[in-house]
């Protein structure tokens, strides 16, 4: 793997959520509901192949979500999508063909993470040793049994690097560090991108929304849908004090729309050409 040239995001769609189980008053309406981004780090490599962090939904799941996942799982996700909001579509649209991405690093293996990971069949998909031991069980958010069939997935064990006792540098060319970031599943991680522009940190499903590290609190989804309550409070400690952290990084996690809109959402290319005349 060779330096980084860009990082920019993408959201798969929205979701919605009832507001009151996302947000942190209980004074909020019964009825409203907030809509969450699914982030998608897009890293681009110098010889133009893509790595990327999750990778959202898939194509077909795009196209009929209701036919591929199941009505009922559909609705529940809130899920709010087209045709066009895979992001094997979006990196089309962008000039980057499916076959340029290389790695799709998943911040854990829940469907809306991975779900997109059958449009990209050149990429290996990288996750913590760790959270394949929860395919033990059933667990019908998981699709760890068609990723291991495809011989695709790289289980990294998580050691010390540079400051981390539970982190690894999967290319070993320090332009994206992945820790242990447990408690929302297993082995669920964050990753570090040392962008030319800036250092982000995708963060996964550590919360939900910022509010949940940045004043001691945890929303209702966070809490019904977690692995492990104190590793998830453990991992907000963690968030506050890598938020404190002397450079500044900025801390993307998957679903809160407001961060993503903050985000640079195109390649820097196409910021910089010339408008046409
Ligand atoms: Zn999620």
């Amino acid at each position: 793997m060779q330096s980084m040239r860009d990082v920019f995001f993408l959201t798969s769609g929205v979701m919605k959520a009832p507001t009151f189980a996302v947000r942190p008053s209980w004074f909020i309406n019964p009825l409203s509901v907030t809509r969450l981004a699914n982030t998608v780090a897009v890293c681009v490599c110098d010889d133009g192949d893509l790595v990327l962090v999750d990778v959202g939904w898939s194509a077909a799941q795009c196209e009929d979500p209701a036919r591929v996942l199941g009505r009922a799982r559909a609705a529940s996700l809130g899920l709010v999508v087209t045709s066009e909001d895979s992001l094997l579509m979006q990196l089309r649209r962008l000039g980057f063909s499916a076959d340029r991405v290389k790695a799709i690093i998943a911040t854990h293996l829940h469907l809306d993470h991975v779900g997109g990971v059958e449009d990209f069949p050149n990429a290996e998909v990288i996750c913590a040793d760790r959270e394949l031991r929860s395919y033990a069980h059933f667990d019908p958010a998981y699709r760890v049994a068609d990723l291991a069939r495809a011989g695709r997935l790289r289980p990294l064990p998580l050691e010390g690097i540079q400051g981390f006792d539970d982190a690894v540098d999967p290319f070993g060319d320090g332009f994206l560090r992945l820790f242990g970031l447990f408690g929302h599943s297993r082995g669920s991680l964050a990753v570090i991108i040392d962008a030319p522009t800036w250092l982000f940190v995708h963060i996964g499903d550590a919360v939900y929304q910022t509010w949940e590290y940045a004043q001691p609190g945890t929303s209702i989804l966070a809490r019904f849908t977690a692995w492990r309550r104190s590793d998830l409070e453990h991992g907000h400690q963690r968030l506050r004090a890598l938020q404190a952290d002397a450079c500044s990084p900025m801390l993307v996690p998957s679903h809160d729309l407001d961060v993503f809109h903050g985000l640079p959402q195109v390649p820097s290319t196409l910021l910089s050409e010339a408008p046409r005349s």
